[in-house]
């Protein structure tokens, strides 16, 4: 008897026939023989309208307390109906929300982070020989307040509850059959990976394959859980997530990502001497923005650039103060840009791989694609591009990696 952990994505409980297809599913990993825990996100396109909804009434920023109180509301809907479609099967189902299971976390709404499960309250409902469905997302503080874990939080609270009951897999279901080579949505020739290390996935994930929320990813790492990533829809094995050593031979690159939900800006003409950076940052930082990547160029008669990329729902704050702040620091100009992409290339064997950069960059600029910033890491190199061209620089670099890539992919 396995004790297995299943969480079903938006898409996989969009309308009610998808969610009795679930129970189904879910009733045939009972049937033989192990206990199962399920954890279910809200239906396709119900978290998205909820914060529709939350803007229209609160404005751009509403109060993220009534926030976490209404966008929590998807996913109890979707506890209810999939224990409902469970019963009609002839199965015991108990749905908990966040409060209920004991999903303890902190009280920063909107991105809380979890602290503690009480493993002992779902385990007496596998002890009954029910199933456990339990509601991704949401949480609850000390307070008592209903808190949420971030979009595509439901990952995360699969592998926390995972973690807590010591499960021995937890299994992602979605729309897609595992984790490819790119998004198989954007790039036909993506290709299925067999297995993938933590590490890859944490870059990719925090690069744009929204495939996996990242913390989802690191509590696995953290706890050693092993991640499956599967089809809901279709049979057969899917993605692998595991340690390093686990996967046989590393690929120069195993995936290209891309990111549509940044915004570049750029002060000009700032005077290039101690303190000039800190004075430009720190207002950001106190206001909670998160800065991605920076390149101040050299300077030039004592003057420089200095260019950064912000999350472009943040973009008008960030606008703002780099204004006042360059203002006061004497700078020429402050400009934004929003029609910019990000599109990374990620791989453990780039460690011992010479060329890999300057490969990059030679596909890029034979498609006549302009590179505005750089920034690398060991396992990863990002590009910040014009907007309009991320599909096609997903796929040409896919194409020279992947599909002419110098390693063979271990993909099916
Ligand atoms: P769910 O609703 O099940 O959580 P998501 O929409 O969050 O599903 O994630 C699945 C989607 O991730 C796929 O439909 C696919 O378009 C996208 N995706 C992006 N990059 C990748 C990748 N490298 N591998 C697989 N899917 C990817
Ligand atoms: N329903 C939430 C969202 O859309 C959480 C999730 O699906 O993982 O972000
Ligand atoms: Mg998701």
């Amino acid at each position: 008897v396995a004790l297995i952990v299943q969480k079903f994505g938006g898409t996989s409980v969009a309308d009610v026939g998808r969610i009795r297809h679930v129970a189904r599913r879910v009733v045939a990993t009972v049937q033989q023989g192990h206990r199962v825990a399920v954890v279910v996100s809200a239906m396709a396109g119900e978290t998205d309208a909820l914060v529709a909804l939350a803007k229209d009434a609160g404005g751009e920023r509403p109060d993220p307390r009534e926030y976490d109180v209404l966008v929590a509301t998807g996913e109890q809907k979707t506890i209810a109906l999939l224990a409902m479609a469970i019963h009609r099967l002839g199965h015991k189902a108990r749905s908990f929300t966040g409060a209920q299971m004991g999903m303890r976390t902190d009280a920063s709404h909107t991105r809380a982070r979890i602290q503690h499960i009480d493993r002992a309250r779902i385990e007496a409902v596998l002890d009954a020989g029910a199933v456990a469905v339990l509601a991704g997302f949401q949480g609850i503080d000390d307070a008592g307040d209903v808190t949420t874990l971030g979009r595509g939080g439901s990952d995360t609270s699969a592998v926390a509850i995972a973690a807590a009951l010591e499960a021995d897999v937890c299994e992602i279901y979605t729309d897609v059959n595992g984790v490819y080579t790119t998004d198989p949505n954007m790039v036909p020739a993506a290709r299925k990976l067999a297995r993938i290390s933590f590490e890859e996935m944490l870059e990719m994930a925090s690069l744009g394959a929204k495939v996996l929320q990242i913390r989802s990813v690191k509590l696995a790492q953290q706890y050693g859980v092993s991640l499956h990533v599967r089809s809901t829809f279709e049979e057969g094995e899917g993605t692998w997530v595991t340690r390093e050593e686990d996967v046989m031979e590393h690929l120069v690159v195993s995936g290209v990502t891309y990111q549509r939900n940044e915004a570049k800006i750029r002060v000009a003409g700032v005077k290039d001497q101690p303190g000039i950076s800190a004075r430009l940052f720190t207002p950001l930082s106190d206001a909670g923005i998160v800065v991605d990547m920076i390149v101040q160029n050299a300077s030039q008669d004592g003057s420089t650039d200095i260019t950064f990329t912000v999350p472009r729902t943040d973009h008008k704050r960030a606008l703002e103060m780099a204004a006042r702040v360059g203002r006061e620091i004497g700078a020429q100009s402050a400009e934004g840009d929003e029609k910019i992409a990000k599109v990374s290339i990620v791989g453990l064997g780039m460690k011992d791989h010479a060329g890999v950069a300057s490969k990059m960059f030679r596909t890029l600029a034979d498609e006549g694609i302009n590179i505005q910033m750089i920034s690398t890491s060991e396992i990863k190199i990002s590009v910040v591009i014009e907007e309009k061209y991320t599909e096609l620089a997903v796929r040409a670099l896919h194409t020279a990696f992947v599909e002419n890539g110098a390693a063979e992919p271990k993909a099916e």
